[in-house]
């Protein structure tokens, strides 16, 4: 049992329980150093790997490194020790958004503000190829700026329900806000889920209670599967139509999330998350991508004064850099739980990587500015580099690359290849589908500056 004011990893000070499941318990805690306050969950090793979940957690943890955005609880570090996980998250103050509801129905503009920051929460997610897989009232958390904030995106393995209490929250066992193909066990796609569980929490946000409930499960189960459900008569008509579509027990048909974004009454003072645009100039080339993420990584460090266990442990612990969390490296250093063999390769994205060419520095600028002219972005020449701008906003703002060109010999060229600005995924998909395979001709070799596999030409 963690005990209030026990130091964890020589780093944080453990404070009160904020919850607590099967596998895992999560904390209030505080850096010692900085004053930060984070949120802990420690996670029992040796109950996951009873039950078969590393696997499945370690493919979940990696994957979190692709998930940053405003609307979803970050992940700022792992770290693990001979019998436990730690996750150091964000820790978000204002507590359950449910807590709200349980206070009774939200007025439609609050309900609309919150529903709006799921589903940009839930699309950043998807688009990552993350999915939730049992969005509920639990994890929605609410900031000191009242913003809505979706906790364990990805730890899917984690989830389970555990309250007892009262009409808002999932009684145990029951699948108040799982889609009838999940509860049907068919097998079933994971964004199509997501988004019937959106649906029932906008439903909650606007009513106060549930769309679908009885007591008896079974008739409960039913309903789910029929999608049975009556709006109360205060739910605008555009509000009662954009449920009949979201709450569509086929899966299939169910609206998907880029008709959602599309909705009228979706759409009503959406706020898209502002993303700085660079300058093309190069005066501020900074990187756009969250600037919590940019963390160093620390040496191994042994710990023995954890003061959680009985006995000594060796502790292992490494921050993680932002692009190429590898968390499960971290993990798989830990004694007795080596996971290296289960490491999937390649979830993260590279945003770095250089080539060399026996090509002159003329015909790869020359080569650059012919791939920049047919996906239309703005090039910018100067002393050896090329800089490329893309002019469609991504999801991440526009696009920008730099090309450095290195002479080794005369003959002999290294260009180095990075992202500027953007999204990390859609740099990847440009260099995947255009700038790799139109470099080809040129291209003597590529080579990955993170020391990671790239995929060759
Ligand atoms: P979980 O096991 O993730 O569902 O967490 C259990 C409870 O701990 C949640 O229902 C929240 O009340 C609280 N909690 C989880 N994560 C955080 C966080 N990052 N910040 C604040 N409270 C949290």
């Amino acid at each position: 049992m963690e005990k209030k004011g026990t130091i964890l990893m020589q780093k944080y000070e453990l404070g009160r329980l904020l919850g607590q499941g099967t596998f895992a318990k999560v904390y209030h805690a505080r850096n010692i150093k900085t004053g930060l306050s984070v949120a802990v969950k420690i996670i029992d090793k040796e109950k996951v790997m009873k039950v078969g979940l590393i696997d499945q957690i370690k493919r979940e943890i990696s994957v979190m490194s692709l998930v940053k955005h405003s609307n979803v609880v970050q992940l700022y570090e792992v770290m693990a020790s001979k019998t436990k996980i730690y996750f150091a998250m964000e820790f978000v103050k204002g507590g359950e958004l449910f807590n709200k509801v349980a206070k009774g129905r939200l007025k439609e503009d609050a309900a609309r503000k919150y529903f709006q920051q799921l589903i940009a929460a839930v699309d950043f997610c998807h688009s990552r190829g993350v999915y939730h897989r049992d969005l509920k009232p639990e994890n929605l958390l609410l900031d000191e700026n009242g913003n809505l904030k979706v906790s364990d995106f990805g730890l899917s393995a984690l989830h389970e329900s555990r309250r007892q209490d009262g009409l808002l929250h999932t009684t145990c066992g029951t699948p108040a806000y799982v889609a009838p193909e999940v509860i049907n066990k068919k097998g079933y796609d994971g964004e199509k889920a997501d988004i019937w569980s959106c649906g029932v929490i906008l439903f909650v946000l606007l009513a106060g209670y549930l769309p679908f409930h009885d007591t008896n499960l079974m008739d409960m189960y039913k309903k789910i599967s029929r999608g049975e459900f009556k709006c109360p008569q205060w739910f605008p008509p555009e509000v009662k139509k954009l449920m009949s579509r979201i709450l569509d027990p086929n899966p299939c048909t169910r609206m998907p999330l880029s008709k959602i974004m599309e909705n009228s009454w979706f759409k009503k003072g959406f706020k898209q998350i502002a993303i700085p645009i660079p300058d093309l100039d190069g005066a501020d080339w900074e990187e756009f991508e969250s600037p919590r993420g940019v963390l160093d990584i620390h040496d191994v460090c042994k710990s023995d004064s954890e003061g959680i266990h009985q006995h000594k442990e060796e502790v292992i612990t490494r921050t993680m850099k932002p692009t190429c969390l590898n968390a499960f490296d971290i993990i798989s250093l830990s004694p007795g739980f080596d996971l290296s063999g289960l490491f999937i390769k390649d979830v993260n994205c590279k945003s770095e990587a250089r080539f060399t060419t026996q090509m002159p520095p003329s015909m790869v600028v020359a080569k650059l500015e012919e791939i920049a002219a047919i996906d239309s972005f703005k090039v910018k020449k100067k002393d050896g580099m090329v800089k490329l701008q893309g002019n469609k906003g991504g999801r991440k703002g526009l696009l920008a690359i730099d090309a450095e060109i290195f002479e080794v010999t005369p003959s002999f060229h290294m260009v180095e290849v990075k992202k500027r600005a953007g999204d990390t995924m859609e740099y990847k998909k440009f260099c995947d589908q255009e700038l790799r395979p139109s470099l080809k001709g040129i291209v003597w070799d590529w080579q990955d500056i993170t020391n990671k596999e790239l995929p060759r030409n």
